[in-house]
C-alpha cells in the first residue's frame, strides 16, 4: 500500500477491446508512459520478435491472453444469472455440455433474440469488470472514470428495515471477531446504488463509507433486487469486524 497509482489517459473501452482480442498470438500492451495501447500480431509480423523484445520492459504491461476457459465461464455465469426460465436454462446448459460448446451456445442464442441482446451486454460488462480488476491489480487508474455508475449510499431507518424481505431482516451481527462478545450489537443497513462487480466499485464504496459514515468494515448483501451494505460495531471493544448470521 501507499504506492501512488499510475494514472493513464486511456479509454476503458479500448482496454476492454484489447482484453477481448488478446490471445497467444495477438499481444496487446499498455504503454504506461504514453497512455497508449500497442498491438503485436505474431501471426503476420515479420519483425515481431524484435518488437516483443522491446516490450520486455516494465514500461509496457501485457494484457493477459484470453483463454477459451475464460469465455466458457462467462457463458455459464450468463445462464445462471440471466435465464430464470428453467426449461430454457437447461437447453443452454446442455448446449455447453456438448463438444463445440461455443458454437452450440451461439447457435441456440439465435432462437432467443431477447437473450441474445442481453448476452452481448452481459459479456461486455463481464469483460469490463475483468479489465478493471486487472488494472487495479496492476496499480493503474484511468483518468476518465465517467463509465462508472454513480454511487449513492443511504442509511436505512428502522421503518425502512421493517419493510425489507424477511431474509434480510433476520440477518444480524452475532459475534465480535476480536473479543468474542455476542451481545449488544447495533445493526446498521445502507442502501447502495451499485453492486460489488469489480474492485474499482468496491474501492469507491469503501471510500464513501469511510468519509461519510466513518465505517471501515462492512459487508455486502446482494440478494434480491437491491444491494445493501451491512455494518456494526462491538459495544465491548469497538471493533467493526463482526460475524453476521441468520
Ligand atoms: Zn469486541
Amino acid at each position: 500500500m501507499g504506492v501512488e497509482p499510475i494514472r493513464l489517459a486511456i479509454d476503458i473501452e479500448e482496454v476492454v477491446d484489447a482484453f477481448e482480442e488478446a490471445s497467444a498470438l495477438q499481444h496487446y500492451f499498455i504503454d504506461t508512459q504514453k497512455s497508449e495501447i500497442l498491438f503485436v500480431n505474431e501471426a503476420i509480423g515479420e519483425d515481431c520478435k524484435k518488437q516483443l523484445e522491446e516490450m520486455d520492459d516494465e514500461r509496457y504491461l501485457m494484457v493477459p491472453p484470453r483463454r477459451p476457459s475464460d469465455a466458457f465461464i462467462v457463458m455459464e455465469l450468463f445462464v445462471y444469472d440471466k435465464i430464470p426460465d428453467e426449461t430454457v436454462a437447461d437447453q443452454f446448459t446442455e448446449a455447453l455440455g456438448k463438444t463445440q460448446p461455443f458454437q452450440n451456445f451461439k447457435a441456440l442464442l439465435q432462437s432467443y433474440p431477447d437473450l441474445r441482446e442481453q448476452w452481448f451486454a452481459y459479456h461486455r460488462q463481464q469483460l469490463r469488470n475483468e479489465a478493471l480488476n486487472w488494472l487495479c491489480a496492476n496499480n493503474i487508474t484511468l483518468e476518465d472514470q465517467g463509465f462508472l455508475p454513480p454511487i449513492t449510499i443511504q442509511e436505512l431507518t428502522q421503518r425502512d428495515i421493517d419493510r425489507l424481505d424477511e431474509e434480510v431482516r433476520d440477518y444480524q451481527p452475532v459475534r465480535c471477531m476480536d473479543c468474542g462478545n455476542e451481545t449488544g450489537f447495533i445493526r446498521r443497513l445502507f442502501l447502495c446504488s451499485v453492486s460489488p462487480e469489480n474492485q474499482l466499485i468496491e474501492q469507491k464504496t469503501q471510500k464513501h463509507m469511510k468519509e461519510r459514515f466513518v465505517i471501515t468494515h462492512f459487508g455486502w448483501w446482494t440478494g434480491g433486487q437491491s444491494t445493501l451494505l451491512t455494518a456494526s460495531r462491538c459495544p465491548q471493544c469497538h471493533s467493526e469486524r463482526i460475524i453476521w448470521d441468520y
